[in-house]
């Protein structure tokens, strides 16, 4: 087996579980592993710490499978992995509130590199780095026999395989094609998801139990709904007994599926509206011509990519934030949002503290939210941490 040797007091964090060896941790690899194998690391000293999958093409030229001498990386390791995902889901009985849910998630789920989600009868599957493409059929297949899903479709996007010198990959991997549009029930509410051009795999799985927080607030309101992709908060909003909602988004196509959405479950033409626009724009406009609302949902996509962007990200939350404050009437409820991992909850509080600060508007926080326990969180992978967001009462 080839030999990875790390650089003097760059041991610690693999001792501490962290799954990433960065190249610059690296002293030297001793063998000619092709990218993709299988390294054993060593620290500086010749102690075995751990093993992992090798792509030196990427920033983090090691992800660590096992810190177990003794636990060989063979297909029955691979089973022992995907079925404690999968396991880990079956103890959440999310199977009684809903179809769609993330299976495995990655790093948190000690599969580095490996996304699944599960749409109904369907898996959709993401295959982020090297290492796991190369074991791509095998894993397909296991899931395949611990799922038993009607299909196993892949969609590995451009963005995050880049950095591992891959190509997108997109297709059925097994089983039958997915329809055009699946249809998956979230605690009774029914949704159409494209998993071949929607975002992520196809949904935002990962805000369930917010749109339930959120929801129950919502009651009477008339609410806009800020980057509001296919309209689940919307859904949710109009069940629970808001008047009226306004899906804002920047892109149309997304705007004419969250009507198909709306509509699928039952609600009139007459108690929503689509909004097509840049949101930082739209909020101005409707400030200017006196337009209010009961309540605010704010989702944005993820703005800061990199330490580097994150002054800038920063200032994009807090604009966002202030222009919602200043659309709602005092007493409504401001829903807002973080994505961004290097946004911390703290950070993303203050952020909002400033906004509120420059809109002259009091604040109370009445409940903060995160990722939901399908997207669980590794006590030693804390990147995995990434969805923040906090319910508001504005005076
Ligand atoms: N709340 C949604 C997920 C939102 S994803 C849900 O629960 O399903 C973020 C959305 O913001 C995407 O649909 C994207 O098209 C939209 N978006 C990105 N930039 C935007 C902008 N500047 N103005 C308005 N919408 C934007």
């Amino acid at each position: 087996m080839p030999k990875l040797f790390l650089r003097p007091g760059h041991d610690k964090p693999v001792r501490r579980h962290h799954p990433w060896i960065f190249s610059g941790a690296v002293a030297r690899i001793d063998g000619q592993p092709d990218d993709g194998d299988i390294v054993e690391v060593y620290s500086s000293e010749g102690e075995w710490l751990a093993r992992g999958y090798l792509n030196r093409r990427s920033q983090i030229v090691v992800r660590l499978l096992t810190w177990d001498r003794e636990e060989a990386i063979d297909e029955s390791f691979w089973h022992r992995r995907i079925d404690r995902a999968v396991r880990a889901r079956t103890l959440l009985e999310l199977e009684s509130v809903t179809d769609a849910y993330r299976l495995v998630f990655a790093e948190s789920d000690w599969i580095p590199g490996l996304i699944v989600d599960r749409y109904a009868d369907f898996l959709v599957l993401q295959c982020l780095t090297l290492g796991i493409e190369r074991r791509k059929e095998l894993l397909v297949r296991l899931l395949a026999e611990e799922c038993r899903p009607a299909g196993i479709f892949e969609r590995s996007d451009r963005d995050m395989r880049e950095k591992e010198g891959l190509a997108p990959s997109e297709g059925v991997r097994w089983g039958v094609e997915p329809p055009d549009r699946l249809l998956i029930q979230e605690y009774g509410h029914r949704f159409r998801v494209d998993v071949r051009r929607g975002h992520k795999t196809g949904f935002y799985l990962d805000q369930r139990e917010n749109r339930r927080r959120t929801a129950a607030y919502l009651a009477g309101r008339r609410v806009l709904n800020a980057f509001s992709y296919t309209g689940a908060f919307a859904v949710w909003a109009l069940a629970a007994g808001a008047r009226h909602v306004v899906n804002l988004d920047s892109a149309a196509d997304v705007l004419s599926e969250a009507a198909a959405n709306l509509i699928l479950n039952g609600f009139p033409e007459s108690s929503f509206e689509c909004v097509e626009g840049d949101a930082f724009r739209v909020l101005r406009a409707f400030r200017s011509t006196g337009r209010r609302f009961d309540a605010v949902i704010l989702d944005p996509p993820k703005f800061a990519f990199s330490q580097a962007h994150l002054q800038r990200a920063t200032r994009g939350y807090k604009d966002i934030n202030l222009q919602a404050l200043h659309l709602l009437k005092p007493g409504g409820i401001l829903a807002t949002f973080s994505c961004s991992g290097l946004v911390s909850a703290d950070l993303f509080q203050k952020i909002v503290f400033a906004a509120a600060e420059d809109a002259g508007r009091d604040v109370q926080i009445l409940e903060r939210l995160a990722q939901p326990p399908d997207h669980p969180i590794r006590l030693s992978f804390p990147e995995g941490e990434y969805l923040k967001g906090l319910i508001c009462r504005v005076w």
